[in-house]
């Protein structure tokens, strides 16, 4: 089956999906985006996914290419073309195409694409034996919670934990605190039990799997604190995990060189993993 991507108003053959050279998302990286996951042909978070795009496309004043109804049909129909029953959806809106000038130009129309693909769950066994992380110094911008195109350092941090056989690296700030991982937020469960997290401000971006997963804390009475902590701190941690759309509550069981817990993933993070894909489970008739 051929896969099928949405550009600017038309459904084509991926393989004929382009936009003009001089886009300003490929010149500039100046546009935004978001990765929706469709899970057992449901998607998971929509409406927040959506809400994060509009303050995305606000705060760097790009205008919507479309109407949320439109945009949620475009969505449903991509979902079908591709028939997805697991995957991802990546949506991504530039500012357009436009003679290559610093300034925002005048008159350019925003750019939309939408492409769909399958994806796999890692087994139980996998989760269970978690994921390593590697620390590098968080070198990005100080708008961070803006989910914008200008992946550069995110990328860098990612292949330097390939190289190292890690799965995910977590970003260091200048005073030695964890931000985020390169594609995802970062979680600590300290010796005495606390679910520890950073407070979502402009240094990170404030993940709707993050979201999720505080409600449903506070849904089972699980205690939590918004607040920065260290790579001390984290390595002496009980538990560790990573949360993302695509990663939902993935174990991390070695930071560096160093094992966490007893080496296998906690009983919280396995718990709130548990409970993240019931409720991914419930999202029933979102589509
Ligand atoms: N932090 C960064 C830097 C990300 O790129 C992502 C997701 O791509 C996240 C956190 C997690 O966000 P979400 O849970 O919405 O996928």
């Amino acid at each position: 089956m051929s896969r099928i991507a949405y550009v600017n108003g038309r459904f084509l053959r991926h393989s004929y999906a382009t936009v003009h050279i001089e886009d300003r998302g490929y010149q500039f990286a100046d546009g935004v985006y978001e990765v929706i996951v469709v899970y057992n042909g449901m998607m998971i978070d929509e409406v927040m996914h959506l809400d994060r795009l509009d303050c995305s496309l606000r705060e760097l004043c790009i205008r919507q290419p479309v109407s949320r109804a439109a945009l949620r049909s475009i969505i449903r129909e991509i979902i079908r073309l591709n028939k997805i029953k697991c995957g991802l959806i990546y949506l991504q809106v530039t500012r357009g195409v436009a003679k290559r000038e610093h300034p925002f130009p005048n008159k350019a129309q925003p750019s939309i694409v939408l492409t769909a693909k399958p994806i796999t769950m890692p087994s139980q066994k996998t989760i269970e034996a978690g994921v390593k992380v590697i620390t590098i110094e968080d070198i990005r911008w100080k708008r961070r919670d803006i989910k914008s195109l200008a992946l550069l350092p995110n990328i860098i941090g990612r292949q330097k934990a390939k190289e190292q056989g890690a799965f995910e690296a977590w970003q260091v700030d200048e005073n030695g605190k964890i931000t985020e991982g390169t594609s995802s937020n970062a979680w600590i469960v300290t010796q005495s039990g606390a679910l520890i997290t950073r407070t979502a401000n402009h240094d990170i971006l404030n993940g709707t799997t993050r979201l999720s997963i505080l409600k449903l804390a506070k849904r089972l009475g699980i205690k939590y604190t918004e607040r920065s902590f260290s790579i001390e701190e984290a390595k002496a941690a009980r538990e560790a995990f990573i949360s993302s759309a695509t990663t939902f509550v993935t174990p991390v069981t070695q930071i560096d060189d160093v094992l966490i817990g007893d080496g296998r993933a906690g009983i919280l993070s396995l718990g709130l993993r548990g409970s993240y894909i019931e409720y991914a489970n419930q999202q029933g008739g979102t589509i």
